[in-house]
């Protein structure tokens, strides 16, 4: 079959490789029948992600078909049309009894800070992902959500991942009613952030990029304001302050993560702002323009030891951060209904269809973010 190859930073090509086997009786196989390429897969490209092995297959925003099933799965069956979460979880253990299926023990039991992924280098449990014709899928009575009936495949991938995050940043914001939210980063997670706010009551949604393609689209589509902290502001602290009544946010959400953050550090301090350098950071930006008592919600991925964290600044304001992979199978049900309903419409978000072969291309355009991209589906 088809797959993606990671070769390294950077270098990213489709090779053939071997079809992927039963090993477990729970397993399933699945012929992908669309994959996207995320943020967080950048992490890996940037080789920013620790253990990203040569040989892996990236990939884990993918639905498809079942095509073979292991002698103890019950839950689908040969033929259904599947939504897989992008969170590899056995269902049973401490952690997913507690909903927290992004911390599940079982599926990758060597780490101690995070649950398994697929396609998420070996720290997230060494499983190859769904940018390929074919992926195992383990834990199949688990995970694999039949797609309903009369759900557009578009929408059915964004759940598998961008639509749960977003909302799951909203929701560990702790929105109250009339809350101002303010939203870093314009990618398809703090777009779906932005546009998840409102459902959870809040007063007023910023979101805050440095693409003015992204703003405009976040705009219409989150229904918020738009700002640019290139153009539009010299220090995004100042500029929260000042549009909060100097009080600052009620809830600020980091929808950037880790390298994406070092390159605005890099465009600010080339500007000499006030901020120092190795401090211009969306995490620095979200804890310093929330206000006192308020909540950080990070859902933008850093690397297990980043420390970017001005703690002091966090104790003396009193304030509460929450972070975590989002937990996609905890948050489907609602989620499909939002979708099937016309609350939420996830398949806007898609601009560029491209076919796996070409996967070295929607690598470049989403990670350079060319040709006005925000998110980009490989065809296999
Ligand atoms: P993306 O690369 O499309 O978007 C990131 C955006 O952040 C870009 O538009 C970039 O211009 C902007 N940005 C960079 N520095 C900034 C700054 N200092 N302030 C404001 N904006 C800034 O990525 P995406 O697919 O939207 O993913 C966003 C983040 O969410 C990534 O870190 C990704 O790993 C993470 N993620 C987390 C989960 C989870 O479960 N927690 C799931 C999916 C993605
Ligand atoms: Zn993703």
């Amino acid at each position: 079959m088809l797959a993606m190859n990671y070769r390294g930073p950077k270098r990213v090509r489709i090779d053939e490789k071997p079809m992927p086997e039963i090993r477990h009786p729970e397993d399933a196989i699945v012929r992908v029948t669309r994959s996207c390429i995320c943020g967080s897969d950048l992490h890996l490209y940037n080789g920013n992600v620790p253990d990203t092995r040569v040989g892996t297959t990236f990939g884990h925003e993918f639905i498809g078909e079942i095509v073979e099933v292991g002698s103890e799965v019950t839950k689908v069956k040969i033929g259904d049309m599947v939504l897989v979460p992008f969170n590899i979880s056995c269902g049973k253990c401490h952690f997913c009894r507690q909903g927290l299926f992004g911390n599940c023990h079982e599926s990758n039991p060597e780490a101690t800070a995070v649950g398994a992924i697929y396609g998420y280098s070996h720290t997230a449990g060494g499983y190859n992902g769904g940018q390929a014709e074919y992926v195992r899928v383990p834990y199949a009575n688990v995970g694999p959500t039949v797609i309903p009936e009369g759900m557009d495949p578009d929408d059915a991938v964004l759940l598998t991942d961008v639509v749960p995050t977003g909302y799951q940043a909203a929701e560990m914001g702790g929105i109250q009613k009339g809350d101002t939210v303010v939203v870093f980063g314009a990618g398809p997670i703090g777009i779906m952030a932005a546009k998840c706010s409102w459902l959870f009551g809040a007063g007023r949604v910023i979101i805050i990029d440095q693409y003015d393609y992204r703003l405009e689209f976040a705009k219409n589509y989150s229904q918020c304001e738009a700002y640019n902290f290139k153009t539009d502001m010299d220090d995004p602290v100042l500029f929260i302050k000042k549009i909060t009544d100097w009080m600052g946010a009620d809830v600020v959400i980091d929808a950037v993560g880790a390298e994406a953050a070092g390159d605005a550090m890099q465009t600010i301090t080339g500007r000499k702002l006030l901020l120092q350098a190795g401090s211009a950071t969306a995490l620095h930006w979200a804890i310093n323009s929330v206000k006192k008592g308020g909540i950080v919600s990070i859902v933008g991925v850093y690397g297990p030891t980043d420390n970017l964290v001005p703690i002091g600044n966090v104790l003396n304001k009193g304030l509460t951060i929450r972070a975590n992979q989002a937990s996609v199978k905890r948050l489907l049900p609602r989620l499909i209904e939002h979708v099937l309903n016309g609350v939420i419409e996830p398949k806007k978000l898609i601009t560029h269809r491209i076919p796996l072969e070409e996967i070295a291309d929607g690598y470049r355009i989403f990670s350079a973010k060319l040709d006005n991209c925000i998110k980009p589906v490989l065809i296999p």
